[in-house]
């Protein structure tokens, strides 16, 4: 449910848009309370919308969708702000775990002990920890790295497809420690150093190092690199997610298409295997979120755009 703080934020926004009818975008996870939030919502006599589709991130905004609807503002629960202009002006409504990561940390202290500077990064759902955390990597004699990505909005965050705010001070670092839930974001930052990376899960309450993952990672990239070498027929696909959108496609084409291959553009909403059914390629090049080269199963090796033209 939304705090008496969010109302008013979303409130603002109804009065400075002059909002009537108002798109409500929810993550998953908060799916079963999205009718009692949408309730809250229209008690400041608008009406609501739910775009019910799944929601990858901040990355993953409906404007053109909505739009369709005439509706006047987006509110957007889970993420922090990502866009800055956009055809619907959006609300963001963040939302933080309050999950118990000290207590963790100092159990596990041990499996840090080699090492003096550490990066510290999380996810917007885990940001205000930061403080408590490096505090206690502090008490341990620790120097605390926390940079910033010029995308995310605070310091120490990071998204699966943007690990720059650790990989940016990764000089000054001997490790890199990630908490949060999941392994997407940890492995996000381990496929782009050599440094020691480190996850305090938040599901098993365990610091795990990724040395295995950082060996089969760097192994995988280079067994898709001459899978792609290989290949003759290459499918770029893209995505109309707004933040998710390579609007490079075409000079991309061009210059894979001087290497003697033959390419072809497809692009689609959600990328799934079967919108490319009946499509004959060797490989497909992921201009979209990074997490579709690991996580959506297709019949033909896929490999993610930065790492054929970096
Ligand atoms: S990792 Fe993927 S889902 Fe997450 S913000 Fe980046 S593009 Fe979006």
């Amino acid at each position: 449910m939304l705090s008496p703080d969010d109302i008013n934020t979303i409130e603002k926004s109804i009065r400075k848009y002059n909002a009537k009818v108002i798109a409500l975008q929810v993550p998953e996870g908060l799916k079963t309370e999205v009718q009692a939030i949408a309730g809250q919502i229209e008690k400041s006599g608008v009406n609501v919308i739910i775009f019910a589709d799944p929601c990858f991130g901040a990355c993953d905004i409906p404007c053109t969708q909505m739009a369709q609807y005439n509706c006047d503002l987006i509110v957007h629960i889970g993420h922090s702000e990502m866009f800055k202009k956009q055809s619907i002006p959006i609300a963001y409504i963040e939302y933080f775990s309050d999950t118990d990561v000290a207590g963790i940390l100092k159990k596990e202290m041990t499996k840090l002990k080699n090492y003096k500077s550490i990066a510290l990064a999380t996810s917007i759902q885990h940001i205000k920890q930061i403080p408590k955390v490096s505090g206690i990597l502090k008490s341990h004699q620790k120097k605390v790295l926390i940079g910033k990505s010029t995308i995310s909005k605070y310091p120490g965050q990071v998204l699966g497809c943007d690990p720059s705010a650790v990989i940016s001070i990764q000089d000054k670092a001997d490790c890199i420690l990630y908490f949060g839930t999941g392994r997407f974001h940890a492995l996000g930052i381990a496929k782009k150093t050599d440094l020691p990376v480190f996850l305090l899960s938040l599901e098993d309450k365990k610091i795990h190092s990724l040395k295995k993952e950082q060996f089969i990672l760097q192994k995988k990239k280079i067994i898709r690199k001459a899978k792609y070498d290989n290949a003759k027929v290459v499918c770029i696909v893209a995505t109309t997610k707004p933040g998710q959108m390579n609007k490079n496609v075409v000079e991309i084409k061009k210059k894979i298409e001087k290497k003697g291959k033959r390419v072809f553009i497809a692009i689609m909403d959600v990328i799934k295997p079967e919108s490319l059914l009946g499509m004959d390629y060797d490989i497909i090049l992921n201009t979209a979120c990074p997490r579709i080269e690991e996580d959506v199963v297709f019949k033909k090796p896929v490999i993610n755009v930065e790492d054929v033209l970096e």
